[in-house]
């Protein structure tokens, strides 16, 4: 790192305060970040209070026990080979004090100084709790309600990627366990200033303000990276450069894209019932929301669009997101699931802290039926992450003050556990089913780039346009019948495809009949599937006006 680094030490403080409140002599700081690790040593060295510590205990499953000594700043910690007491124990301390399995032994040892002086005791980078080997989970519950340890002043602070992976639901009630910002506004601010400053960039205080609010969820150290890259493309802090060296950042974690939304509502051919009904409960509301909350209406924090496939969810989240201005996140929900035991978890958490770093934003999650069932996954440890997962994800979902409003979809709302979808977690479920008649023309129209105000590409015609919808109307919209949105579209592409191949000048009327031909669509299956889907939605909805209305649009007839 190039720049001087001013630590904001709030998350430390905010440990110490859970501490000296009694919550427990504990603290479980989550964090990836190992520069966080390096600020909380000297911290405990530079804090008066933790320098009148007896002793400082550093343990490392790679470097075993180590002494540090909490009034030499800057020195690193020694080493710890002294035998108390039993000496069999120190001498396995000694050779086995790089390995785990040594833990144990540490454990008992660092014990007995807890409790009868005052002592700092910090364990890092341990990653996975092997509790059989360790006993970690076991000394936790002890320490935390010993009273000689809370009389001594005594204190564990532990520094783990993921605090689930190495205590059970029990443990965790019995110790403090903070989430490590990336980095605070504040730390941001001084990097910011320190890098521009060697850099001899001037910044306005308002261009440092759109910088620190644009990298919110970056550490510290990609910060940097990103304003260097930033300055090496455009000799300046340029905010879409930045912004575009975040996303890019962000997409290296595998499991969120942020996108600037696509397109709009005028891109939506049909479902004006649904249309109207997102416009006034949903965009309208948090369009303008100062004056929905002097109205105490709630501000709507969860969607659900649920019906077959290729019938506009996406599409319509990502109009949502364009619509209110909001940037777009796409959760990747089948990245989560890692092949490495405990990382699925630690892929959710990161992602959803950044998701709330960036929020207000629309959170995209589509296929939100992969989070699987709460009973889901076997008994063994890969199920018992993915019911860890799924739990981790409800608890964001039910978040009172959670920012991201969450737009998921589903194919199968059945498969959903009933904790998705019992009230509160979503303000709205909306079915989607295929388009009618009316619908059907506009879709069309939308892929052809016939539809007015719109700038999509045209296709050369071999008649006028006018009569091609006329034609549409009469002839291919009765064709196409229960016909997704994603099929119309793909019809289009098949009639441009024929007229391509035979070297046409342009399209014909003929193109389109032969291209709705090919399609095999199970017509009877598929009027199961809409009934299946209103069944649902009378399940999860008693608004009947809104149901009655998006039933009679699929058989609103093509206008003239
Ligand atoms: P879903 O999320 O329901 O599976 P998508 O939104 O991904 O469906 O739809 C796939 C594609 O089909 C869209 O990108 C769009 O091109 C087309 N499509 C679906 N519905 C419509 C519609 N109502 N108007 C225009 N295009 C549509």
């Amino acid at each position: 790192m190039t720049s001087a680094v001013e630590w904001d030490n709030q998350w430390i403080e905010e440990g110490l305060l859970k501490v000296r409140s009694n919550y427990s002599p504990i603290v479980i700081f989550e964090t990836t970040d190992p520069k966080r690790l390096y600020q909380l040593k000297e911290y405990v060295r530079s804090n008066s209070e933790l320098r009148g510590s007896e002793y400082v205990f550093v343990y490392d499953q790679w470097e075993g026990l180590a002494k540090l000594n909490p009034t030499a700043p800057g020195k690193e910690p020694e080493p710890y080979r002294k035998a108390v007491g039993n000496s069999s124990l120190a001498k396995k301390v000694e050779e086995e004090g790089a390995h785990l399995v040594a833990f144990k032994a540490v454990l008992k040892e660092v014990d007995g100084f807890l409790k009868k002086y005052r002592t700092i005791f910090m364990v890092q980078n341990v990653s996975e709790n092997r509790e059989a080997e360790t006993g970690l989970q076991s000394a936790l519950r002890a320490w935390a309600i010993d009273p000689n340890i809370v009389a001594k002043g005594s204190m564990v602070f532990l520094v783990t990627a993921d605090a689930d992976r190495i205590c059970d639901e029990f443990t965790r009630e019995l110790v403090v366990i903070l989430r490590v910002d990336p980095s605070s506004s504040r730390e941001r601010q001084a990097m910011v200033t320190a890098t521009a400053r060697e850099l001899d960039l001037r910044l306005d205080s308002d261009r440092t303000g759109e910088v620190v609010m644009a990298t919110a969820g970056m550490n510290l150290h990609q910060l940097e990276s990103i304003l260097l890259e930033s300055y090496h493309l455009t000799k300046a802090f340029d905010l879409p450069a930045i912004k575009n060296l975040k996303s890019a950042l962000v997409k290296r974690s595998g499991v969120l894209e942020v996108r600037d939304p696509q397109n709009g509502f005028d891109e939506i051919g049909g479902y004006q019932v649904v249309k109207e009904f997102v416009t006034r409960y949903i965009i309208n509301v948090l369009r303008y929301s100062d004056r929905a909350r002097r109205y105490a209406l709630p501000l709507p924090k969860g969607i659900l669009f649920f019906g077959p496939p290729g019938t506009g969810k996406s599409l319509f989240a990502n109009a949502l997101a364009k619509e209110i201005n909001l940037p777009f996140i796409n959760l990747v929900t089948e990245n989560i699931y890692s092949k490495w035991l405990g990382e699925s978890g630690q892929n959710l958490r990161n992602a959803i802290q950044l998701a709330e770093k960036m929020s207000p934003a629309v959170v995209f999650i589509d296929e939100i039926d992969r989070f699987g069932k709460r009973g889901g996954g076997g008994g063994d440890s890969a199920g018992e992450e993915t019911k860890r997962v799924f739990s981790q994800f409800l608890e964001w979902l039910g978040r009172p003050d959670r920012q991201a409003i969450i737009v998921g979809t589903t194919n199968v709302p059945e498969h959903l556990d009933e904790a998705f979808t019992r009230t509160g977690r979503f303000d709205y479920k909306i079915p989607f089913l295929y388009p009618g008649p009316a619908a059907r023309q506009e879709i069309l129209l939308v892929h052809l780039g016939l539809k007015q105000g719109l700038r999509k590409g045209k296709p050369p015609l071999t008649v006028s346009e006018g009569e091609l919808v006329g034609f549409l109307k009469q002839r291919v919209v009765p064709l196409t019948e229960n016909f997704s949105g994603a099929e119309l579209e793909e019809l289009v592409t098949r009639a441009k495809r024929l007229a391509f191949d035979r070297g046409a000048e342009g399209l014909e009327q003929e193109d389109f009949l032969k291209a709705a031909r090919t399609f095999r669509i199970d017509r009877e299956r598929r009027q199961e599937i809409v009934e299946e889907c209103l069944e649902q939605a009378r399940r999860f909805t008693d608004d009947q006006a809104f149901l009655d209305a998006i039933e009679k649009e699929m058989d609103i007839e093509v206008g003239n």
